[in-house]
């Protein structure tokens, strides 16, 4: 049997309430008892004690349709299907901690996209929703050359301009959902400041964060900080040695925004060669290869024969690492992402943690009405012999959600008390499988 953390406060509470003490210690036994079972009530749904009997909002609380967690792209494509399928605004809630377009917003704007500049606006304006703010930045996306890859902050800016829209037609919280509790066929959904809102659906677009590894080197400069050119310059130096760590997408881009900085030289140590998305001819070659910009640059010094003088291209061996990484000053990990912690989950009084919550992508479901889209709960498709390709572009996305929202919709409704119906109970399972 497993014991939470409340069954330990409680236990520790009346233990001390029914020990036998002499009668002049009765009124602070008292108190003690109290005050346990206050700061238990105080910290319920801050982590300590996660259970239905502290965590649920008043009963009077608005009960929205679905509640969307995460403004990154992920949480816009979601909100701006959510919109276009006609749903009461007022009925929707969306929260997030900056509404900056998430990750890609804070801090990947002079990153150049791997998607045209053509590709991006058609995109974005074939979704009534989007289409229909009007973004100037959006047009101004449209009136750029076709075939050019621009940094991502061209795309940014519509995304920002559609975000502002959309927080003014649904319901926008700031802040950090800290906890989320099923209960009584509902979510009771709990902020960092202790404000809890109520909902039928929650869609989770919480987004992912770089992996790191723990190589025995000098300074760690974050994946996301060196991906920022203007943040890498400051903090590398002329006579800096640097380490990255990896050989996809992000390396390469890292890679190349170092050797356009004063520094002394750039160690990379990949675990197999560059492979391209495209061939020379513009072929398709390998869904999992690097497109745009990275891939005309790495074709160009990093070659083999032609290296750009500054970086010497290291198989990631436990030789090489011991060999190389004691001269390295700095060091980046560019080696993919993983998903960021999501609010504590429990459901009908027990609690989940994340490694128990399964996601399965095929139905886009997490738990009972509790879904995933973004990047940490992305589609995939097989491309050969254990060669899995995760869908994490804007397009994957909104293909993503087309694809399952009507059977969103369908464990929304009938889950919820007024409409039951058993005569689809299968797809009513489903609904509830975690
Ligand atoms: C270098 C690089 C280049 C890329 N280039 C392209 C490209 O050219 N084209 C393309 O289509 N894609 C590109 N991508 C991929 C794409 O940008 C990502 O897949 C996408 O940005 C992920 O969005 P997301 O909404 O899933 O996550 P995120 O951007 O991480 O957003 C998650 C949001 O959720 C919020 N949040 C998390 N937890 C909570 C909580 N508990 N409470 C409240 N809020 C919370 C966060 O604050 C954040 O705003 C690129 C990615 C990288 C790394």
């Amino acid at each position: 049997m497993k014991y939470s953390s409340s069954d330990w406060i409680f236990g520790m509470a009346f233990f001390i309430f029914f020990t036998p003490l002499k009668r002049r210690f009765f009124w602070k036994k008292l108190l003690l008892f109290f005050s346990i079972i206050f700061s238990s009530f105080f910290f319920s749904c801050q982590h300590i004690i996660p259970e239905s009997l502290f965590c649920t909002c008043n009963n009077d609380s608005f009960v929205y349709e679905w509640v969307v967690i995460g403004a990154g792209v992920g949480g816009i494509v979601a909100i701006g299907k959510l919109i276009d399928m006609g749903f009461n605004l007022k009925s929707i809630a969306w929260v997030d901690q900056h509404f900056s377009v998430g990750r890609l917003g804070e801090f990947y704007g002079l990153v150049p996209a791997n998607v045209m500049n053509g590709k991006f606006y058609t995109i974005l304006n074939n979704q009534k929703s989007f289409r229909d703010v009007h973004s100037n930045a959006l047009n101004h996306l449209g009136s750029l050359p076709k075939n050019d890859f621009s940094p991502l902050n061209e795309v940014i800016a519509p995304l920002q301009e559609i975000t502002n829209d959309f927080m003014q037609r649904v319901n926008a919280f700031k802040g950090t959902v800290v906890s989320m509790h099923f209960y009584g066929n509902r979510w009771h959904i709990f902020f960092d400041n202790g404000d809890c809102i109520i909902a039928k659906s929650v869609i989770l677009a919480t987004g992912s964060k770089p992996r790191e590894l723990e190589y025995p080197a000098s300074t760690v400069i974050p994946l996301d900080y060196a991906l920022n050119k203007n943040l890498l310059k400051e903090l590398v130096k002329p006579d800096d040695t640097v380490a990255v760590v990896g050989g996809s997408h992000s390396a390469i881009l890292v890679l190349m925004f170092l050797n356009e900085l004063p520094v002394k030289k750039i160690i990379n140590f990949y675990l197999s060669p560059i492979v391209y998305a495209f061939d020379e001819e513009g072929n398709r070659d390998n869904p999992m290869g690097i497109k745009g910009i990275a891939a005309q640059w790495a074709r160009k010094y990093l070659n083999g024969e032609n290296n750009a003088p500054k970086i010497l291209r290291i198989f990631n061996s436990a030789n090489n690492r011991e060999k190389y990484l004691s001269s390295c000053d700095k060091i980046i990990y560019a080696v993919g992402f993983i998903p960021r912690h999501i609010p504590t989950i429990s459901i009908n009084n027990e609690e989940f943690d994340e490694s128990q919550l399964s996601f399965d992508p095929q139905s886009g479901t997490i738990g009972p009405r509790l879904f995933g889209i973004g990047i940490a709960f992305p589609d995939f498709t097989i491309e050969g012999p254990g060669i899995m390709i995760y869908k994490i572009g804007i397009e994957d996305f909104i293909e993503y959600i087309n694809e399952r929202m009507a059977f969103w919709c369908r464990c929304h409704e009938m889950l919820s008390e007024d409409m039951p119906n058993s005569s689809i109970k299968k797809i009513a399972d489903r609904c509830v499988v975690m």
